[in-house]
Formats: structure tokens, sequence, C-alpha cells
């Protein structure tokens, strides 16, 4: 690894050159009081501007990210986004707004606002929109508590028990129990789809909502999904779409079509904010018009000509999230939909299918496929063969790190074995999925060849293989003398 900027520090070397201030300049130790003073000086590194620019630049080199390679990590949609939509965020209108201005100086972020509740509430086909929660997770929790306070509202106190397929998302019985539900997980048929029948055996009068994602975590698309949907409001229940990653079906079809009550989609995957590292995300949650009234406040409503935030809902849940959610996310959302347009959406949704079936179909015969069907914009292999060989599939990840591409997600969903979630977007080229392939078939040679090779991998990493739990538990993120 190349130096640390602190390791190359020379006493007295300076960066920059300031001039001298044209006013009359004041010492800190008027201003501030003695106690706040430092005693010593802090230990900052001693060097060039040149160096400091190296510094940071080799640092923004130890990661894999989109801009630098290929990122097929399922179920997160790493698509490229584009920068154009980074530029209208940063835009000075937009990036010098203070939250507590007034209503009349802030009419065009309201505006934005007011759209972009508009345009998501055509792509997914339910009316209302709040765009508040900062992250999906948290606006799967505003969704369960909308459903709640309208079951709360109708003096349904029985429904205590929220259902979710085996293959959810963790965030999904997370989200149940936070908002105070039970969990009743039911069990995905042979072609990895939700068994209507087994849904049909837990149904009553104590449940209040089911969770599901469509297409699945396996890529598949519940094709009994209206049935699915009849079934549980004739038992009075509601239905919650978690559409954290729409690239599957903008345009294409609509949660409020296919029966969903309540959905909440995440704009850091699917509409252009790069995703992972922390943040700042943003997501929208939308409901048909019976749970309206419970949504966050304020909501942005148009009058006329102007736009208005209105506090005036008496069954609000209240607030999620400070002010109106990430405003920059909000706008770079807007961005790419007015971009691409409804037929573009539609062509990003086109495009994502077609790239995961052509590397599901390239793939199948050198890993195992356990489920055949078409797939949407993802789909899982199971690293079964591999491992009777002696490797598992966190080898095999650590083994494509070192071609240069990110590995898929692994171990989820929990219903196959060694299972590699695949979701290459539409924005790869047709070299880089073949690419992926090549390299994919090289790794499973290398089993059969050298399996140390690959189980010994990474071997071209800034970093080796790492105690995951501790890298997260005990991060080591200072640089210590
Ligand atoms: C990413 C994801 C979530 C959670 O979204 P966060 O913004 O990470 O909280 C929930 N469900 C599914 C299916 C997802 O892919």
């Amino acid at each position: 690894m190349t130096k640390l900027i602190y390791e190359k520090s020379v006493s007295g070397r300076r960066g920059v050159l300031l001039p001298a201030a044209g006013v009359p300049t004041r010492k800190l130790s008027d201003l501030l009081p003695e106690k706040f003073m430092r005693l010593k000086p802090p230990a900052l590194p001693e060097v060039s501007e040149l160096e400091s620019v190296r510094h940071f630049v080799s640092l923004s080199k130890l990661n894999h990210s989109i801009d630098s390679g290929f990122y097929p990590l399922g179920s997160c949609t790493m698509k490229y986004n584009p920068k154009i939509n980074d530029a209208m965020a940063s835009l000075e209108g937009f990036r010098e707004l203070h939250p507590l201005q007034s209503e009349e100086q802030i009419q065009g972020a309201l505006e934005v606002m007011w759209q972009l509740q508009e345009s998501i509430a055509a792509i997914v086909g339910l009316p209302a929109v709040t765009l508040q929660p900062a992250a999906g997770a948290q606006g799967e929790l505003l969704g369960l508590m909308l459903i709640k306070s309208y079951f709360k509202h109708k003096g349904d106190h029985a429904r205590t028990k929220v259902i979710v397929p085996d293959t959810a998302h963790g965030t999904n019985p997370a989200t149940a129990a936070m908002a105070g539900y039970q969990v009743v997980e039911i069990a995905s048929n042979e072609r990895g789809l939700v068994d209507v029948a087994a849904l049909k055996a837990v149904l009553g009068p104590d449940v209040a909502a089911i969770m599901l994602t469509n297409p699945n975590t396996l890529g598949l698309f519940e094709e009994e999904i209206t049935e699915a949907a009849r079934l549980v409001h004739e038992a009075g229940g509601l239905l919650y779409y978690d559409g954290a990653n729409l690239n599957a079906i903008m345009g294409l079809v609509r949660p409020g079509d296919m029966g969903f009550d309540v959905c909440h989609l995440n704009l850091h995957k699917s509409f252009s904010t790069p995703h992972g590292g922390g943040g700042p995300g943003g997501c929208a949650v939308a409901c048909r018009a019976n749970l309206e009234k419970f949504l966050p406040k304020p909501v942005v409503v148009r009058e006329g000509e102007r736009f208005c935030l209105d506090y005036d809902r008496p069954e609000s849940v209240g607030k999620i999230k400070g002010f109106f959610g990430n405003f920059g996310i909000l706008v770079r959302a807007l961005a790419y939909i007015l971009a691409l347009g409804p037929e573009g959406l539609c062509q990003v949704s086109r495009d994502a299918i077609l790239s995961a079936n052509y590397l599901k179909e390239s793939l199948k015969h050198a890993y195992c496929l356990p489920y055949e069907q078409t797939c949407m914009h993802e789909f899982v292999l199971s690293g079964v063969k591999q491992k009777e060989r002696g490797v598992s599939t966190a080898q095999i990840a650590k083994r494509l790190l070192d071609y240069g591409m990110h590995a898929p997600t692994v171990y989820f969903p929990l219903v196959v074995p060694e299972s590699m979630m695949i979701e290459p977007t539409e924005t790869e080229s047709r070299q880089t999925l073949d690419e992926f392939v090549e390299i994919m078939k090289k790794i499973d040679r290398e089993i059969s060849e050298n399996p140390e090779l690959v189980r010994s991998a990474p071997h071209n990493t800034p970093v080796g293989k790492l105690d995951e739990t501790l890298a997260a538990r005990k991060p080591d993120l200072r640089w210590q003398a």
C-alpha cells in the first residue's frame, strides 16, 4: 500500500500560500475563552498540496465503486447514476436553501417535491405520497405505522400479526416487530413463489397485513399476486409492497394495480442516488386514499399556482424525519424521472430484466440454478457444486474481487444454500456482462484445478480477508502513530 499522508510529513512543509487578509484580523485568543484553547498544536501532517491530493485520490481508490467497476450486488441496484442528476441537485438555488425559509421563498423546491410526489404516484399506482423517510427501512416502518393507525381508527384492535414470506428481505420482519406486530413466516413453494394455500391457512381476523416484494428476492415475479391480494383483503387485512427495488417493474406493472395498499420505494436504488456507504438516502411511501390522512406532516400540496406545506393533519402519525426528508436526493430522483420519461423508465426495466436473464442463461451450466423460470431484474445461483469441490460461496465472492469485480450478494435469500444473488442492472454493456460470465467460469475451473488459489483469495486487494464481525463492530478508521 502507498504511504499514508502522516508518514510523508516533513516539518515546516506547507500546502497552501494564503495572501494577507485585506481586513483587520483578530487573534483566536481574543474570541475564545482560555479554557477552550488547545494546550498544544494539533498533530497535522505537513505536506505539499500535491501530496495531499495524492493522499485523497489514493484513498478513493481503495474501495470498489460503480464508477470503477461492475457491481452486481443483488437487491441493491448498484447501477450507474447519471452525473447530470448530481449537477441538478448542486444548483445554487437548491443547494443554498435553508429548511426554515418561508413558503414564499421556497416555491421552486416545493414544486420539485410536488412533482416528484405526482410522478411516484403515477409510477406505483397509488394516489398519496410522502417523501419524508431517509431510507427503505424507515419507509417500511412508516408504512406499518399507517396500517396500524388505520386499524386503530376503525376500532379494530384484534389485528396483531404481519405475514412475511421466507424469502423476505431482513428488514421486513424487523420492521413488523419494531411496529409492535407478531411476525408470521410463510414458506415459499417449490417454484420459489408465495404458496397461496399456505397464505390462506394463516389469514384471519388477527392479521393486519402481509409484506411482499414482487419480484421477490429470488428475482421471480409472484404470478398469483392478484389472487393473494384478493384473499388478504377478503380477510380484512392490507397489503404492503416492499418496493425498495423498483428496477424490474417501472412502467410495466404497478403495485397499486396488483392490489397493494401501501408501498415504499428507495430513491437510492432505482432513482439515481448512489447506494451504499451509509447515505444520505431517500424514500417515498405511497398509499391508497383511505390511508392518506395518516401520512407524516407537512404534506406538500398545490393550491392553484402556489405550493404549500399542509400541517393541518390531525390524524397524521407525526414526523418520521426532520423537515422534508433529504431534499438533494429528491432533486436527483425528479431529474432522473424527467430525463427518461415514461417510455425511458419502461426501457430501464426491460433492459434490467434482459441483462439478468442473459447472465442467468450464460451461467446456469457452470453453477447450479435452483429456479429455472424467466427472472426479473435479478436471479439467484447456488454454489453447491463448487462447495462439493471444497470451495464456498464466500470464497468465490472474494476471488471475484481479484478480477476487479464486486461480488454478488451472498448467503441471501436464506432459502437457497450457498446462494449468490446477481443483479447486473440496465447500465452495463454486453461486453461487461460477457466479461463477468468469463470470470465466473474461470473461477469454476480454478476450483477444479487449484482450489487453494480461490480459498486463499483475495490476493490483489488493498487488504486481504477481514474479520467481518470485528470490522463492523470495531472499525479501525483512524491512523495512529
Ligand atoms: C434495500 C432493501 C431494503 C432496505 O432499504 P434501506 O434503504 O437499506 O433501508 C428493503 N427491502 C428490500 C427488498 C431491499 O432491497
